[in-house]
């Protein structure tokens, strides 16, 4: 049965595969802040089918419902049917932009991607001291988190590819746009395409990114499919770094806290790992972890939109960190880094930061 909405197209079955077993009640961070039964994948399931069934509209009425989800991926990897509701999430939302209901902040964040090169409308980035647009093997991609508020851990990177001598250009990039596609709208096709453009001039044989979400848009979207043809390979940061040891050691408890867009959105656990058993013998994991790692909370434009809750999450995030007795949170996402900051209270005497931040530190320390 065709239905009006573009999701009913795509995903009516998944939506009907729903069995409302609620085993994604337990995992979603949104759920588990607000209790609001109608927040996690199986609520929303059901209202989808009050959709499909006509008995409700996709309207203004369902924008804290519908707009509020992470798009962690949590439900997912728990759903014994096989339903992937952040995907469906993403239709749906765009089905609302459609017929002109949209969360505020959403249709902010798309407007200043058509007038600015970056989400926070900041028209004079971070030069970090380094060369652009020019021939190298490898180019690093910053990322808009990375290139505007979490500039000390982009230069401790950078710091950390010189130390390695690899031999690397920054561009002059603009947000990839992915996380558009999370908000209700399209990949901004004028942004790719510089992207695309800048990238191939440099001759490069490989991206490395600052940020997994970039990686992952590199990846996976259409709009980048110029950088595939061309035979340059993306990598994450902690993909590449995994392959040197800095010699460098810390006795200090660390633990890591997997991001949703490297762990389940890309299946990357252990290289991270890795990297950090190498430096930490007292490594701890906190109580969920890997597949199961808890949502900081910053995705899915959460963040901007429903900023209290956002807090509220990595508040519950950290609260596992206590619990593990770690001293140091390593994690490869700025924007978990700057959402996590952000939530930690004065009591809290742990400290987080990007990996290669924190292996910067222990060799500055060192010397
Ligand atoms: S993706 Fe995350 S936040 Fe969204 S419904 Fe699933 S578990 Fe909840
Ligand atoms: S785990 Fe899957 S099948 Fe069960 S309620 Fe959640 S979305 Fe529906």
């Amino acid at each position: 049965m065709e239905g009006k909405y573009e999701f009913e197209k795509k995903f009516r079955d998944q939506v009907l595969r729903c069995s409302s077993c609620g085993f994604c009640r337990a995992v979603c961070p949104v759920f588990g802040l607000t209790k609001r039964p109608a927040f996690n994948a199986r609520g929303k399931m059901l209202v989808l089918k009050e959709v499909m069934d006509g008995n409700i509209e996709l309207d203004d009425q369902l924008i804290e419902t519908l707009f509020q989800c992470t798009t962690c991926a949590s439900c997912s990897e728990q759903c014994p049917s096989g339903v992937q509701p952040p995907e469906i999430m993403k239709q749906v939302r765009k089905d609302m932009v459609h017929k002109g209901s949209c969360h505020p902040v959403f249709e902010g964040m798309n407007q200043i991607l058509q007038e600015h090169t970056n989400i926070y409308a900041e028209d004079e980035p971070e030069d970090f001291e380094r060369a652009r647009n020019k021939k190298a093997e490898y180019v690093f991609f910053i990322g808009c988190v990375g290139s505007y508020r979490e500039d000390e851990a982009t230069m401790a990177t950078l710091d950390i590819l010189d130390h390695l001598k690899v031999d690397y250009t920054l561009i002059d990039e603009v947000c990839c746009s992915g996380a558009l596609e999370d908000v209700g709208f399209e990949i901004n096709g004028r942004l790719a395409e510089k992207n695309v453009e800048l990238i191939l001039e440099t001759g490069a044989k490989a991206v490395i990114t600052g940020c997994p979400y970039c990686s992952r848009t590199f990846n996976g979207k259409p709009q980048y499919q110029g950088l595939k043809d061309a035979g340059v390979e993306i990598i994450h940061i902690s993909q590449f770094l995994k392959d040197f040891d800095l010699g460098v050691k810390t006795d200090k408890a660390v633990t890591y806290h997997d991001p949703c867009d490297l762990g389940r959105h890309c299946d990357i656990y252990e290289e991270p790992r890795e990297t950090i058993r190498k430096i930490a013998p007292n490594f701890v994991e906190m109580r969920h972890n890997r597949a199961d790692a808890l949502c900081c909370g910053a995705g899915g434009g959460v963040r901007g939109a429903f900023a209290k809750n956002s807090i509220a999450m990595a508040r519950r995030r950290l609260e596992e960190v206590e619990e593990a007795g770690a001293e140091i949170v390593l994690t490869e996402c700025n924007s978990c880094v700057h959402n996590l900051n952000n939530a930690k209270l004065r009591a809290q005497k742990f400290k987080i930061y990007t990996t290669s931040q924190f292996l910067w530190q222990l060799l500055e320390e060192q010397d």
